[in-house]
């Protein structure tokens, strides 16, 4: 068994599958709840192909939630583009994530490929990645403390297509002073930071997100965290869930949030696998 993810996509965004494949794959895997958070409608993120017709991911989520109730617990969330931001009373939660930084020319995406990145970063930044992390972590703040996300996505998602340093130093300090500091304005709000485990999952990167240093952070200051997969793909729902939870235990962490009888809870660390 295990307890819970609740970053899933379907094909009312990016996800390659229905919402009923995904839950059938999610009882297969022994997942007790399973939240699926598809993106909020982002013309200008990933084709503009995400929930246009937020009532029909919702009504498909609920009318799963009372088809499979007493089999596995299902929650209707959304991942919430903090530029585009989705309000509906029938959301349980809120995933805020950044994959764009707004630009002169329209929005920049983050995360779609090093050449993009690379391009946007001569563009709007002088060809100084750092200038670029300063920017994307200076966001945090007010976007946390505006719309209140009960999650926060990917926090260092920045660092994608950072291999090798490529674009800017991850161990310099001042690269650490804008995570750090965006992490605690963030931390202070409640939020739930997300432990990604999704660019292991698909073979990409070997890195969660966040980087240890900052869930060493989190650790000191005691924001909870939530591991979960961000899975376009229900094949890969509990992908690299064991190694996140061994990472976890290896910084110290005793506990971790999860969803479980209609709201959030913190759970043992180890009870997340059973
Ligand atoms: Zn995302
Ligand atoms: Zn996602």
């Amino acid at each position: 068994m295990i307890a819970c993810n609740l970053h899933t996509h379907t094909t009312h965004s990016d996800g390659i599958c229905n919402a009923d494949e995904v839950l059938l794959r999610a009882l297969d895997k022994g997942f007790k709840t399973l939240g699926f958070s598809d993106h909020s409608h982002t013309p200008w993120y990933a084709d503009g192909s995400l929930p246009k017709k937020l009532d029909d991911y919702v009504e498909e989520v609920y009318s799963l939630a009372e088809q499979y109730s007493g089999q596995i617990e299902v929650v209707c969330g959304i991942e919430n583009e903090f530029d585009s931001w989705q309000e509906d009373k029938r959301l349980q939660y809120r995933i805020g994530s950044r994959h764009c930084l707004p630009a002169e020319d329209g929005p920049f995406v983050i995360d779609e490929s090093p050449e993009q990145l690379e391009e946007g970063i001569k563009r709007y930044y002088g060809g100084d990645g750092m200038t670029l992390v300063k920017d994307y972590y200076s966001k945090y703040p007010s976007d946390a403390i505006t719309y209140r996300p009960e999650i926060i996505g990917h926090f260092d998602l920045i660092r994608k297509f950072n291999k090798a340093n490529r674009f800017f130093q991850e161990e310099s300090p001042a690269y650490k002073r804008f995570a750090l500091e965006a992490a605690e304005a963030v931390g202070e709000t409640g939020a739930i930071f997300e432990v990604n485990t999704g660019s292991i999952a698909r073979h990409r990167r070997r890195i969660f997100f966040p980087a240890n240093f900052l869930l060493r952070f989190f650790l000191e200051k005691r924001y909870p965290v939530m591991i979960s997969s961000d899975a376009h793909d229900p094949a890969l729902l509990d992908g690299a869930f064991s190694e996140a939870v061994a990472r976890l235990e290896s910084i110290g962490f005793k506990s971790v949030v999860v969803w479980k009888n209609g709201g959030f809870r913190e759970i043992g660390i180890r009870d997340l696998l059973l």
